[in-house]
Order: C-alpha cells, then structure tokens, then sequence
C-alpha cells in the first residue's frame, strides 16, 4: 500500500509518500528525519487536535470554544464531536478548565479555551464600571 502526505512539521511542507511492502514501512521524500516521523505516524496511528464548541448555559455568549489537551486519534474524532455536541456546562468557565474528562476513552480531556462570564455578572461589572 502506497500513501501520500504533507509534512506540516515545519514550512518546507515536504511530500511524502509512505509504502509497506512485506510488512515493512518505508517514507520517502522527507527532507530530514522528524518527515519520517510525521510519516510513520500519519499512516499508522493519524492523530489530530479537537476544536470546537460546546452549549453553555446562564453566560454572555451561547457557545463555550473548547479544545483538547492532546491529539486525539482521528477515527475516534467523530464519535467525540458528537459527545461534546450533547454536552451543556454553566457559566462561570474560566479558560483552561476541563470540560470533560477522558472523552470516549481516549485519555484526553477537553477544556475551555477561553474565560466566559455568567451574564449577570459581565452587567453588574459593566454597571459597577470594572
Ligand atoms: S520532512 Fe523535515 S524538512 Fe520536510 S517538511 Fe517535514 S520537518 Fe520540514
């Protein structure tokens, strides 16, 4: 099996194309040696960063953008976006607090990426001039 793939380890974007014959994998293509780790773990085990948004309730703004402490397998990606769609938090959240731990057993947990204040709050701040 023969695949192909860019390198975004760094700016060069090399192309890459990754071969298994007889159970051994091979890259070529790269230009230095982290590409023959971006590559190897491309084709064996593809792992991507979570963003995206979850329900928050009581709060200035409807959605909570949230994102994952690690990289989360990629075949596992969708079964976790839909948990985090049916999850719900309530405001106050500050930025760094975890939303939900160990999603779908993965091992990684989902925090908040930013502060959002209870809409009460942000009015009496905004009353009290702070
Ligand atoms: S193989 Fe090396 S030089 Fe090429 S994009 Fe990847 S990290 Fe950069």
């Amino acid at each position: 099996m023969i695949k192909e793939f860019v390198c975004i380890v760094c700016p060069n974007s090399c192309r890459l194309t990754v071969s298994e014959e007889n159970g051994e994998i091979t890259v070529s293509g790269n230009e230095c040696n982290r590409g023959v780790e971006y590559g190897l773990s491309e084709y064996c085990n593809p792992r991507r960063m979570l963003t995206t948004t979850v329900a928050i309730s009581g709060a200035v703004l409807p959605r909570l953008p949230v994102i994952s402490t690690a990289e989360i397998p990629k075949n596992k990606l969708k079964r976790c976006l839909e948990q985090l769609y049916s999850t719900a938090v309530t405001a106050p959240v500050q930025s760094g607090d975890i939303v939900l731990r160990d999603i779908c057993r993965t091992g990684v947990d989902i925090a908040a990426s930013r502060s959002i204040y209870r809409k009460n709050d942000r009015e009496s701040d905004e009353e009290a001039g702070r």
